[in-house]
């Protein structure tokens, strides 16, 4: 289970050896693309596990060889919304593990003067009320990427969104529960700080380059 943090009522930590020994390897400069890559991916799918404990289900007959029988289904259409690019491997994470899943794609880029988002794509499913979105962005860094991300998910009609994070900064919990305080983050860790370009530390990069071999 992860654990509420004492400071940050909105961010739940992840403090499970398997997660956090994936995220150490990901942390060292050493790590190439393509194990980081499946590192997150593995992560996420890691996380799914918890993130998904309270979603509704539904008690279902079902006929096995050998009689009927109750069983249970989940309930709702789930959608995953990955922020671009960094998001789509943990996207890929989560559709291991839930391969019926909607994917919502979201793209924004930071302003590297303002590191204020801008919005560039917005392809979402229409019904978005109907059952629960899972928020996916590695890196929770100044918060105002998942901010606007959560305010179009809810502009769009999103009632229960939970976003999973790898690494989040205290400035970005902190601006998540201002703007969002119904809206729980799962993460691996909670780092020091931002730096002065808004990068987390001690973080581990830029998670895009990193993930696809572009820095
Ligand atoms: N985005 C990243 O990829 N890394 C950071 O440290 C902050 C934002």
């Amino acid at each position: 289970m992860p654990n509420a943090h004492p400071d940050h009522p909105n961010i739940l930590l992840f403090n499970h050896p398997l997660i956090q020994h994936k995220l150490t390897v990901m942390r060292d400069r050493a790590t190439s693309h393509r194990p980081f890559r499946a590192l997150l991916e593995q992560i996420a799918g890691l996380m799914v596990y918890e993130v998904t404990r309270t979603f509704p289900s539904l008690e279902v007959d079902v006929e096995s060889p050998m009689e009927r029988t109750r069983g249970t289904r989940v309930d709702r259409s789930i959608t995953v919304c990955p922020v671009l690019r960094a998001g789509l491997a943990m996207a890929d994470g989560v559709l291991d593990m839930i391969p019926d899943a909607r994917v919502g794609h979201i793209g924004l880029f930071r302003d590297e003067k303002t590191l204020k988002p801008v919005t560039y794509l917005s392809k979402l499913p229409n019904d978005l009320h109907t059952g629960p979105v899972i928020l996916v962005d590695p890196m929770l860094a100044t918060g105002g990427s998942a901010a606007a991300a959560a305010t179009m998910l809810k502009d769009a009609g999103a009632l229960d969104i939970r976003m999973i994070c790898l690494v989040a900064a205290p400035e970005g919990a902190a601006l998540m529960h201002d703007a969002h305080p119904d809206v729980p983050i799962y993460t691996a860790a909670l780092d020091r700080q931002l730096n002065e370009k808004g990068y987390i530390l001690p973080g581990l990069g830029d998670a895009g380059d990193r993930l696809y071999g572009t820095a």
